[in-house]
């Protein structure tokens, strides 16, 4: 239903319902002003945002059904400021999750085989925050491992420091040098080549869930800026689950699911988009300004005008899949399996217990697996390195991941901040100046339309920039007030 009041608002279209769609959405819709008439657009038959998530029985027969985030929807303090001040302005309860994080190695001459039988169990354990004692894992001999347990954290003491007193190089456009990859840094800091292969790169691979190659090529300020804003503080989870963020940025917004986007054709006095329906149809529709809340693959497939620039974005694909196949992680379980191996931790407020949840970290050296334990024995893993039984599988999905590069952040940042002289720029850069957010009434939002790790905090702070070009006050942001 098209709102009566609004018959001299600007239409909007806005393309995808992950958390920059949604956001983007709400944000235009609840402009007091009421000066845009917002249309959602999502080319799948659902909501996207927690489309994948899963439903758990609760262990008490009549408590509420708890949800598991498909893929992981985690924040922490410092890092996620303008999500965390969306869900207090939302009203959407969070809750403190402590992880316990395992981390192991898979030995050389099984990194090609596919049976679970032969994997070791983890050289060691860590707790985030280190809000308890890890457990010494059984199968490891223990002079090994205090040896190994000494180095990985002078090696972390290390890595902290660098991060906090030595910056990354900036890119220097007078010479068309690019920004300091991470690699680049890790070597210029002579951070251990085992400490990073065996425990940094397992740790934030799982973050990006890219893998070591692609981590390595991201800019070293995406990894410097995450570590000293999360330094000693929390991990968050929405209490039940993502899919009750929905509703609430959902409110209002005129929505239309199985509608997908084909074209973007900007005219003079708004933009056409065309688009197929479910039932076959092919129609064009008149809309005075589009945001496109998609990645940056489809982005460039659907408005030519972006898909110079855009085409030098990297992304990848990642397989997530919930199960309750134990089989991988059977031997992580038997090595750190004792009483106080997992801490019931009384949650500061008194109201509940958290549980601290297990992460498993499986290595090859190339790609790190992760799986994610759950309440009620469900497991989540992200980048499967051996089959799991099909009989156990709940849910399977893939998700395109965006990554980074030094490039693509010139890229980006030309987009959301400004012209970039093309002088001296390496022949390879694409025309990083034709183009800026918001031209031709089209708009960019999305977790990479940011100079910062593709993440949650991205899609809110890029719908949170659509709604300030457009004049709309944003109800959370205390500092435009
Ligand atoms: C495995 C995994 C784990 C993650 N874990 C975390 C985490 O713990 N914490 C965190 O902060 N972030 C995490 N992330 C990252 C985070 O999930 C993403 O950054 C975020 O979801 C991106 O949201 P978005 O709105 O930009 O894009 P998307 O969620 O990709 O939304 C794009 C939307 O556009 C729609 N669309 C695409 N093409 C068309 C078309 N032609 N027509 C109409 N609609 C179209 C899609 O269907 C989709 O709904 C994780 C990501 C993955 C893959």
């Amino acid at each position: 239903m098209k709102n009566p009041q609004s018959s001299h608002a600007k239409t909007v279209a806005v393309v995808g319902t992950g958390m920059a769609g949604l956001a983007t959405a709400h944000l235009l819709h609840q402009d007091s002003q009421k000066r845009y008439q917002v249309t959602l657009i999502e080319k799948r038959d659902q909501i996207s945002l927690s489309a994948e998530s899963v439903q758990i029985p609760s262990r008490d027969s009549n408590g509420p059904a708890v949800w598991a985030d498909v893929p992981m929807r985690a924040f922490a303090g410092g890092f996620y400021r303008n999500l965390i001040r969306m869900y207090d302005y939302l009203g959407v309860k969070y809750r403190e999750q402590p992880f316990l994080f395992s981390f192991t190695r898979l030995p050389k001459r099984q990194q090609s085989v596919s049976t679970t039988s032969c994997i070791p169990g983890p050289q060691m354990v860590y707790a985030s925050n280190f809000h308890q004692i890890p457990p010494i894992p059984r199968t490891t001999n223990l002079i090994h491992w205090c040896v190994e347990a000494v180095y990985a954290v002078l090696c972390y003491l290390w890595f902290t420091f660098c991060c906090f007193f030595i910056s990354p190089y900036a890119e220097n456009l007078q010479t068309g040098q690019l920004s300091e990859s991470l690699d680049h840094y890790l070597r210029r800091m002579w951070i251990p080549q085992y400490y990073v292969a065996n425990y940094l790169l397992p740790l934030i691979s799982s973050v990006c869930t890219c893998s070591h190659h692609e981590l390595l090529n991201f800019p070293a300020s995406d990894v410097i800026e995450y570590k000293r804003r999360t330094h000693l503080q929390q991990h968050f989870v929405v209490t039940a689950g993502v899919q009750c963020v929905q509703p609430k940025l959902l409110e209002g917004v005129e929505l239309r699911l199985g509608v997908n986007l084909t074209h973007v054709i900007p005219q003079d006095n708004g933009v056409q988009i065309k688009y197929s329906t479910e039932d076959g149809k092919h129609t064009s529709e008149h809309f005075d300004l589009v945001v496109l809340a998609v990645s940056p693959d489809i982005a460039a497939s659907l408005f030519p005008a972006v898909n110079s620039q855009l085409s030098a974005i990297p992304t990848t694909t990642v397989e997530t899949v919930a199960h309750t196949d134990k089989s991988t992680i059977r031997p992580m379980l038997h090595a750190t399996a004792s009483p106080n191996s997992i801490k019931c931790a009384k949650e500061s407020r008194g109201s509940y217990n958290l549980l601290t949840q297990r992460i498993h970290l499986l290595s090859n050296g190339t790609i790190t697996e992760a799986v994610h334990e759950q309440t009620n024995s469900i497991l989540v893993t992200t980048n499967p390195l051996f089959p799991l039984d099909k009989s156990k599988i709940i849910r399977s999905a893939s998700f395109v991941r965006v990554l980074r590069s030094p490039l693509s952040r010139l890229v980006v940042n030309s987009i959301f901040q400004g012209r970039v002289e093309r002088t001296n720029l390496p022949k390879s850069t694409p025309v990083v100046s034709s183009w800026r957010n918001g031209d031709n009434g089209v708009y960019l939002a999305g977790g990479w339309c940011w100079d910062g790790m593709v993440l949650l905090e991205g899609c809110v702070v890029s719908a949170m920039r659509v709604a300030t070009d457009l004049g709309v006050v944003v109800p959370w942001d205390d500092t435009s007030s």
